[in-house]
């Protein structure tokens, strides 16, 4: 089929294994309408855990945490990152390629084969040919047919080893691409060895540029930093810092960047929200730091969103009231609880980072917040409680099936997990399954957490 040239570069090799609990991140570059978010879809689709009841932030994901051949590995489309029509001319492909390309540990660059290599196609694996150590697979879209993936040669004018004539659209070609990615992903670490007191809880502070991260990390570490982890990892090294407080021990993931930061352009900005991703892979906790004068925007929302997907705990800090009036506090408050509805159990903190005001309130509902995903309640005291739940609202008929609930149980911690024994585990009504959340949030907190709650059958004996 298409033909190699001389010229061609080494084919990428596979990367070494990570450090345990992190997932490599492969990240889908490309001009917009290759087919970027089709090919995310096709890659991500089969795999992609329904996550139910976060409206607005999974019906339009762009990371999905998947697998190819067994690996697993975290997706991103960077195409979903995308700025606003203004600002891509500002921005240009390049640079958000760069930026995705940092952030990431393997890079799909998605071409086009019914067309020839554009300038802005040219000007992306320029970019990628720079940043040597990163594998990138090239793959031509729209090869619908054996004659449109002869198109795809046409790209081998850009120097490149291999280019992998795909069809996003009807999922040929992209087995190979799978197999392709699977041989450059690294082996999955083993499970990390559970050591009892080991492992103080690590916490990811995250957010846009200038909600104020930085200011955070760097007063919480002072001038006195202690690096515990510095790990030659598969892509930026990156450097946690360990913070003592009230006798209690912290890991801040991912402070090095953040201490001495580069700044990054607008435009491009959405694309920080991979590193989030990233640091929150190896997290219990997230701070989400706003800027209260901006409000939580569409990223923040994406943020909060995988915190409650990936069961973290969660607290939200409102940065920069120094800079607000009374009034605008309280509106920034409201808009925040309002936008972010999706998550009423994470505490929103009023602060100021730099006059240092509601520092401590933060840290302490950040400490809170990590008890709540440790805490277990026993069987009996929920059954006790849940008696009463059922009794003043047993389980609506569904579909002609009367729900009978037997017993409730807390399964397991971070997060807090619960298992509801019932006759019809498909049949407990949406509104009911809501209700039973809140009764038992009501009842036992779990504030800042994420919880979960399960239906099983009864095993029949
Ligand atoms: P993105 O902007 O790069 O994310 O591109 P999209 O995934 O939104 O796709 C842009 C357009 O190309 C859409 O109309 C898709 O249906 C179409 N498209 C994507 N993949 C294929 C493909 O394999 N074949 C064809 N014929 N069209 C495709
Ligand atoms: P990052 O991009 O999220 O790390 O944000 P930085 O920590 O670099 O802060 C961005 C800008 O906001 C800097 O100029 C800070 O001095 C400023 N800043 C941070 N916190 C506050 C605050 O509480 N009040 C005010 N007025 N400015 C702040």
């Amino acid at each position: 089929m298409a033909r190699r040239p001389r010229r061609s570069e080494r084919l990428p090799a596979p990367l070494p294994s990570g450090a345990a609990g992190t997932r490599p991140v492969v990240a889908i570059v490309g001009r917009p309408n290759v087919g970027k978010s089709t090919l995310f879809n096709r890659l991500a689709g089969r795999h992609v855990a329904i996550v139910e009841d976060v409206p607005g932030v999974t019906r339009d994901r762009h990371y999905a945490d998947t697998e190819a051949m067994g690996k697993p590995y975290v997706l991103v489309d960077t195409g979903g990152f995308e700025p606003s029509s203004e600002d891509v001319m500002a921005a240009s492909i390049a640079e958000q390629v760069k930026l995705a390309v940092e952030e990431c540990d393997i890079v799909i660059c998605v071409l086009d084969a019914t067309t020839d290599p554009t300038p802005a196609d040219r000007e992306a694996v320029q970019m990628l040919r720079q940043v040597a150590d990163k594998p990138v697979l090239y793959v031509a879209n729209k090869a619908d047919s054996p004659k449109k993936a002869l198109g795809a040669a046409s790209h081998y004018e850009l120097g490149v080893a291999e280019v992998l004539p795909v069809s996003a659209l009807h999922g040929h070609g992209t087995g190979e691409l799978e197999e392709r990615l699977a041989e450059i992903l690294p082996e999955p670490p083993p499970e990390p060895e559970p050591v009892a007191g080991a492992g103080a809880p690590r916490v990811a502070i995250v957010g846009r540029p200038n909600a104020g991260k930085s200011s955070l990390v760097n007063r919480l570490l002072g001038e006195e930093r202690h690096v515990v982890d510095h790990r030659p990892g598969t892509t930026v090294d990156s450097i946690d810092s360990l913070i003592v407080r009230g006798g209690r021990e912290m890991v801040l993931i991912d402070t090095a960047g953040m201490r001495k930061k580069a700044r990054i352009r607008k435009g491009v900005e959405g694309l920080g929200v991979i590193h989030a991703i990233r640091s929150m892979e190896r997290s219990d906790a997230v701070v989400l730091m706003i800027d209260a004068a901006e409000g939580p925007g569409e990223q923040d929302a994406k943020i909060a969103g995988l915190a409650e997907e990936r069961g973290l705990a969660l607290v939200i800090g409102l940065n920069k009231m120094d800079a607000l009036d009374e009034d605008a506090r309280k509106r920034a408050v409201r808009r925040t609880r309002e936008i972010l509805s999706f998550v009423p159990w994470a505490p929103v903190v009023t602060l100021s980072v730099k006059t240092g005001r509601g520092v401590n309130k933060l840290m302490d509902a950040l400490e809170g917040a990590i008890a709540s995903r440790e805490k277990r309640v026993t069987t009996g005291e929920l059954n006790r409680f849940f008696e009463e739940v059922i009794e003043r609202h047993p389980p609506p008929t569904m579909k002609n099936r009367a729900v009978r609930i037997f017993y409730i149980t807390q399964a397991a911690t971070r997060p807090p997990t619960f298992v509801v024994v019932t006759n019809q585990p498909r049949y407990v009504h949406f509104s009911y399954q809501r209700y039973v959340v809140n009764q038992i949030r009501e009842r036992f907190g779990f504030e800042g957490t994420a919880i979960r709650v399960k239906y099983r059958a009864k095993r029949k004996r």
